[in-house]
């Protein structure tokens, strides 16, 4: 699970993060909805620490991700690398290598992080390749993938790893909307296998359909997290009523 615990967050005079408290239980899928500049991004980078935080705490299965107590002492960088290591993180935009195939945007973060020999780390990207629907694009570079299939190599690199938590800050939006579908299916079959994930996502549908429970940001704070057919069905704030009616 992923406990925050009060976290705030500034970038110099501006609060981005106002004591936000969510807890992401293990297994389940809990999706991050708000408006454009809510902290929805900071909030899935402070989980592995890409950002700082302030105040407050963040804890992956109990291990503190960050600082000790607030304003105390940060974690020894060593340890936050092994921690970093079981948080696998996609884009909108899909990073991988232009100049290296599927197969070794996949095996090289399990060969350089985790440490394993080629053709273990071959195999295993293999594995993952195949697990996105990409078992016969192995060998195709990026720019002989289409966005969606880019987007699924990124979603294989970052399982291949074994992650216990999977972090997705809108990983269809910079696709075209015929191909949204294929990434979001792959992403609905990792929850059905149990992978604990937090997706930032525009898609409601996807949100209304997968999602253990929906969590609305705005002005940096989480104002509510519940099940999707009270975010969705009958929502009490006035912001997240206000906020879905944007959407019709
Ligand atoms: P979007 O839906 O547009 O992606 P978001 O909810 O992900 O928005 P964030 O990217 O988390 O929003 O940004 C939250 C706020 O923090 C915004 O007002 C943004 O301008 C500000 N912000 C984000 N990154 C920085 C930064 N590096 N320096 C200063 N301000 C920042
Ligand atoms: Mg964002």
């Amino acid at each position: 699970s992923v406990e925050i615990r009060n976290v705030n967050k500034f970038y110099g005079p501006f609060q981005a993060l106002r004591n936000v408290n969510l807890h992401v239980p293990p297994g389940k899928v809990t999706c991050l909805i708000g408006p454009s500049g809510s902290g929805k991004s900071t909030l899935l980078r402070c989980i592995n620490f890409l950002e700082e935080y302030d105040s407050g705490e963040i804890r992956l299965d109990e291990q503190l991700i960050g600082y000790e107590t607030p304003g105390g002492r940060r974690m020894r960088p060593r340890r936050l690398r092994e921690l970093r290591r079981d948080i696998g993180m996609v884009f909108q935009q899909f990073n991988l290598w232009p100049h290296m195939t599927a197969l070794q945007n996949v095996a090289e973060g399990l060969e350089r992080v985790r440490g394993m020999a080629r053709a273990e780390a071959q195999a295993q990207a293999r594995a993952a390749l195949d697990k996105v629907g990409l078992g016969d694009k192995t060998q195709n570079h990026p720019g002989r993938l289409s966005g969606g299939q880019q987007q699924r190599v990124a979603i294989a690199r970052a399982i291949a790893m074994q992650p216990r938590v999977m972090l997705f800050d809108e990983p269809t939006s910079a696709l075209d909307p015929e191909l949204v579908g294929e990434v979001l299916s792959v992403m609905k079959q990792l929850a059905t296998e149990g992978m604990t994930m937090v997706v930032v996502t525009h898609e409601m549908g996807f949100a209304a359909h997968v999602a253990d429970q929906v969590a609305f940001m705005e002005r940096g704070e989480l104002v509510s997290a519940a099940p999707p057919s009270q975010i969705f069905g009958a929502p009490t704030d006035e912001r997240i009523r206000s906020f879905l009616r944007s959407y019709h």
